[in-house]
């Protein structure tokens, strides 16, 4: 636990949360600002950063709890569609650096579809990734 970590503070029960579901691993509880109503968050009770830092049982853990509690909020709120996003460190948008995982119910007149627009490579950049990238395992 991470005494200045506004999750690590939700578990303990220091600050309150609209809880969906709880283990003895997992806290899942409705996000404050939410992208739509019934936007969830999933998180393991140990404080970890980021998905890099996760031992492989506990991301297993959480992404099984994921799919569960997502079941939950796709039917519950009757949504159309169903965002799971996970953010890793500031560039991608990670405000709160207790690993947590993002549930976000969607709708066809959301308007929302287009938020990451893609672009294509430049010549020869593709096969330069690709080979980066592979080199890493
Ligand atoms: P991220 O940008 O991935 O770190 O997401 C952090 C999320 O936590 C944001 O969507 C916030 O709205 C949400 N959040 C911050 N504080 C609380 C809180 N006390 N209870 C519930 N959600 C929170
Ligand atoms: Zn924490």
């Amino acid at each position: 636990m991470i005494p200045d970590c506004i999750f690590c503070q939700i578990i303990k029960g220091e600050l309150p949360c609209a809880k969906v579901y709880e283990d003895d691993r997992i806290i899942s509880f409705l996000d404050i600002n939410p992208v739509n109503a019934g936007h969830t968050l999933v998180l393991p009770k140990t404080h970890y950063g980021t998905i890099f830092e996760m031992p492989e049982q506990e991301y297993m853990a959480c992404t099984i709890a994921c799919r569960k509690i997502a079941m939950a909020v796709f039917r519950g709120t009757s949504a159309a569609g169903l965002n799971l996003l996970q953010n890793n460190f500031r560039p991608a948008g990670q405000l709160i650096d207790h690993v947590h995982f993002h549930l976000i119910p969607r709708y066809p007149q959301d308007k929302f579809l287009h938020a990451w627009p893609g672009k294509p490579y430049h010549q020869g950049e593709l096969e330069r990734v690709v080979k980066k990238i592979r080199a890493e395992f």
